[in-house]
């Protein structure tokens, strides 16, 4: 346990996907601050995702972007196929009774304080939708998309922190890149969903808590099998002992599909 003088740590999402799919990467990137490096193509697509956001945010203000679309043909190009696909996303109506983007809210569990931010968020007097942007294109893989951790988390913790049931609230992510128009993924929500997120939650804060008292004491967080391919695709493999690829094919790593957008 955490003494009653230390901080509760904040953990989002990704500090939840880094710790289930490798917790010493979580002890590399968190506890230890070291950075993984983007390279130049990643970082730019970062940055458009983020003014992307940015802009989504400042259209739900109420504040003119006209003259930030005129000087981009990317975003002038997402932001128009978006407002085609998904009207009614960007229009409140008179049934809303709250709506806001870059919704944060925080759930204490255990000795951690989880966090979310929601990219727009919108109740009526029965259901509640969590929207998320994505600049990439809509990954193949759905349940993947319904097992990363800001599903679970997100969900999660708009049932624990609202009146709204489970089955009243959705997760819809929105690519606004796929290659015709802008295309969706909604997940539903429920009380079973609720309650197995609720125990690998805990399982998983159960571990975190006894790999810092390990920590403190100067050991390591526990690494994924050797052999494993995660590996092979992890800028922190020769500080692990584990290269098994050049340096030069980590360059391009990670997958655009991979990287966190940027939440203002
Ligand atoms: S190299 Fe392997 S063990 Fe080390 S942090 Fe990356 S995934 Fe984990």
């Amino acid at each position: 346990m955490l003494s009653e003088t230390t901080p509760l740590l904040r953990l989002s999402q990704g500090h939840l996907n880094l710790l289930e799919a490798c917790p010493r990467k979580f002890q590399h990137t968190y506890l230890e601050q070291l950075n993984t490096p983007l390279n130049p193509e990643h970082e730019e697509h970062q940055t458009l995702g983020s003014q992307f956001h940015l802009l989504m945010q400042q259209r739900e203000m109420g504040l003119p972007i006209g003259s930030f679309l005129e000087a981009d043909t990317q975003l002038k190009s997402w932001m128009s196929g978006f407002s085609n696909a998904a009207p009614e996303i960007l229009t409140p109506t008179d049934s809303q009774t709250f709506r806001e983007s870059e919704h944060y809210r925080i759930l204490q569990t255990q000795d951690y304080l989880l966090t979310v931010v929601y990219d727009l968020f919108i109740t009526d007097s029965q259901k509640a939708q969590i929207l998320d942007w994505k600049t990439y294109p809509k990954p193949p893989n759905q349940r993947k998309l319904e097992q990363n951790w800001q599903t679970r988390l997100y969900l999660y913790v708009l049932a624990e922190t609202s009146d709204y049931l489970p089955k009243n609230i959705s997760m819809t992510y929105w690519f606004v890149q796929s290659e015709s128009q802008p295309q969706k993924i909604t997940f539903n929500y429920d009380n079973v969903q609720h309650q197995q997120t609720a125990k690998k939650l805990n399982q998983l804060l159960d571990k975190l808590t006894h790999w810092l008292a390990d920590y403190q004491k100067n050991q390591l967080l526990p690494q994924v099998p050797e052999n494993s391919q995660d590996c092979n695709y992890c800028h922190f493999a020769t500080r692990c002992e584990r290269s098994q690829v050049s340096p030069e094919h980590q360059k391009n790593l990670p997958n655009l599909a991979d990287i966190q957008e940027v939440s203002f």
